[in-house]
């Protein structure tokens, strides 16, 4: 890689062990002792110096055996595209997919993930284009239909069933993400398997 050859072994080590992120993606640096290679801000055990050799792309690295660190993953194309709050999204989603059926605050979502309300929604919204929210929503729309579809179970107790606290806010959310009432598309669709 181009500015490879301009950076001396003595300043890659030192960026390494200062996990100075302004050299992310002009090296990688691989570990003997543990076969694993990193980004130079990877806040990863510092090793030691004669176990330490440098790459100037993953891909070299790996070609020399190295595996990619799970904590910085240099094995993503690039810097940009790597997301430390990916797991915090991942679950976020997971929360609310196992807890739909119950009434979850964002407040207690975002204690549950470690960060603050103001921030998960941000980053949430940022990532998947909704809020924790409007994701919650889905979810239970979404087994919502399923449900009214494939029970004998009614439209109230359908709206209970996957964590509404009244009716109206069911009929409302129901609405916003499909168009119909949860009674017509009940309706409707009975109709239309019966073809
Ligand atoms: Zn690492």
């Amino acid at each position: 890689m181009r500015d490879q050859h301009s950076l001396s072994q003595n300043v890659m080590w030192k960026a390494a062990i200062s996990c100075n992120s302004a050299y992310d993606g002009l090296f990688f640096y691989a570990v003997k002792t543990t076969g694993i290679f990193c980004r130079p801000s990877c806040k990863s055990r510092i090793p030691k110096r004669e176990n330490v050799s440098f790459y100037s792309g993953a891909s070299e690295a790996q070609k020399a055996g190295y595996r990619p660190c799970k904590r910085c993953r240099p094995d993503l194309k690039s810097i940009i595209t790597y997301d430390p709050f990916e797991s915090v999204i991942e679950d976020t989603m997971q929360i609310i997919e196992n807890n739909y059926g119950q009434k979850i605050s964002l407040d207690e979502l975002a204690s549950m993930v470690g960060v603050s309300p103001y921030h998960l929604n941000r980053i949430f919204k940022n990532k998947t284009g909704n809020t924790p929210r409007m994701y919650l929503e889905m979810v239970r729309v979404k087994r919502a239909k399923k449900l009214l579809l494939t029970t004998t179970l009614n439209c109230t107790e359908v709206g209970y069933r996957v964590g509404y606290q009244s009716i109206s806010s069911f009929y409302h959310a129901f609405k916003r993400n499909t168009g119909l009432s949860p009674r017509l598309f009940q309706a409707q669709n009975v109709k239309n398997s019966a073809y």
